[in-house]
């Protein structure tokens, strides 16, 4: 489904009126800074144009309807005042955790309709739950006239996420799924969301930058977030800090040490140093996008992949299959984005070279046997917002 006529045809249909807007908000990939966002870390996401979207109308009756065009099944129909947490409810629990994360936090959400359609690819890392979450926030923001900022409106979406769902993500994708704008890559601070948009153009550069989904998620992921976050929380607590944030990266090696000298599990001292590498290579990439020297960037995401490869060990062979044929055929840089154990690596390339890593990449996945990953480019595009 592409046309928003589409949508509100298919909204009063189903519900016998017409809805009361249409709003949208986008997937998205990180282009550095990753397993950073729950140690209040920086991160650094751009808005795809890849949107989920969805037509909404009030109600006053205490109903939540869901519809997704996506997913086979009926209309989902739950009571605003029965929502709770782990109650299932399949993809339905998305948008019901920001109207249960909404209405707990006091805001009077009464009901709604709501029909909602996706672009964003599901479980490629790509944020297809936070785009759910936040253009159901949005527009139960706009409508119920609740007043909540955009990055108000992403912590609901994690809040919905985390305790309604059930699955412990940060607040990455929902910040820039609500807060990213066309042309930047939003550069963020986790600790307190205070946040810059930099002008990131790669046009303007001569470059391109390919998202290459793998189409492949293997089961370890969800264990091996948890495992990670907790080694990374007892990281913090055996140098007595709070998060892995306060520790500068100048501190590392010393840090280290003290971990190694204390017996630390060597896995926690892996873990320690990917994140703290990678915030920096977040403060690395920021210099050099801000002296207009994006193709230095490459390098960087090169060394962001090795730390996720070795260090925290979030990889798989299908991700170092893309960093490795990418950077074969001439790509500036490359690694792998979001969760990994599958899902999207992004590539940066001169446009010119585009189609020839492109096509590297999948002649390689073939040599290896792998099915076809889908490769598109991310251009940077708007975050959340009212579409009529
Ligand atoms: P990601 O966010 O990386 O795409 P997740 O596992 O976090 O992967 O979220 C994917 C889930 O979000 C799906 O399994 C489904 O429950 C829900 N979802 C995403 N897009 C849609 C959609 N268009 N319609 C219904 N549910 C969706
Ligand atoms: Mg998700």
């Amino acid at each position: 489904m592409t046309e928003n006529s589409e949508l509100t045809a298919a909204f009063t249909e189903l519900y016998g009126s017409a809805p009361e807007g249409v709003w949208a908000a986008p997937g998205r990939v990180n282009l550095i800074g990753e397993y950073t966002d729950f140690n209040d870390g920086f991160v650094m996401p751009l808005a795809l144009p890849h949107t989920a979207r969805a037509a909404v109308a009030r109600r006053t009756d205490g109903e939540l309807r869901l519809h997704s065009t996506d997913v086979p099944g009926g209309v989902v129909r739950l009571r605003v005042d029965e929502l709770a947490p782990h109650q299932g409810h399949g993809w339905a629990a998305y948008p019901a955790g920001v109207v249960w994360a909404l209405r707990e936090a006091g805001h009077p959400v009464t009901g709604a309709d709501i029909q909602l359609t996706s672009t964003v690819p599901t479980g490629a890392g790509l944020s297809s739950s936070a785009a759910l979450e936040v253009v159901t926030a949005l527009a139960l923001n706009d409508l119920f006239e609740l007043g909540l900022s955009a990055s108000e409106l992403a912590v609901i979406g994690q809040r919905a996420e985390n305790v309604f769902v059930g699955v412990p993500c940060g607040v990455m994708d929902q910040m820039a799924s609500a807060c990213c704008t066309e042309g930047h890559a939003l550069y963020l601070d986790t600790r307190d969301l205070t946040q810059r948009q930099v002008p990131f153009d790669l046009a303007a550069h001569g470059l391109r930058l390919l998202v290459v989904d793998t189409r492949v998620k293997h089961e370890l992921g969800d264990g091996a977030y948890a495992e990670r976050r907790a080694g990374c929380e007892a990281g913090a607590a055996a140098l007595g800090l709070r998060t892995l944030r306060e520790l500068p990266y100048e501190g590392l090696g010393a840090a280290l040490d003290t971990l190694a000298e204390a017996g630390v599990d060597e896995s926690v001292v892996r873990y320690v140093r990917h994140v703290v590498s990678d915030n920096e290579r977040v403060e690395q990439v920021i210099a050099l996008l801000d002296a207009g020297d994006v193709r230095a960037a490459g390098p960087v995401l090169d060394a962001g992949h090795v730390s996720l490869r070795d260090d925290l060990r979030v990889s798989c062979p299908e991700l170092d299959l893309v960093v490795s044929a990418a950077g074969g055929a001439g790509a500036l840089g490359a690694r792998m984005t979001g969760g990994g154990f599958g899902g999207s690596a992004i590539v940066l390339v001169d446009e010119v070279q585009a189609d020839t890593v492109a096509k590297s990449v999948l002649e390689a996945f073939a040599s290896a046997g792998y099915a076809a990953p889908r490769i598109f480019p991310a251009v940077p595009s708007t975050g959340a917002r009212r579409l009529s």
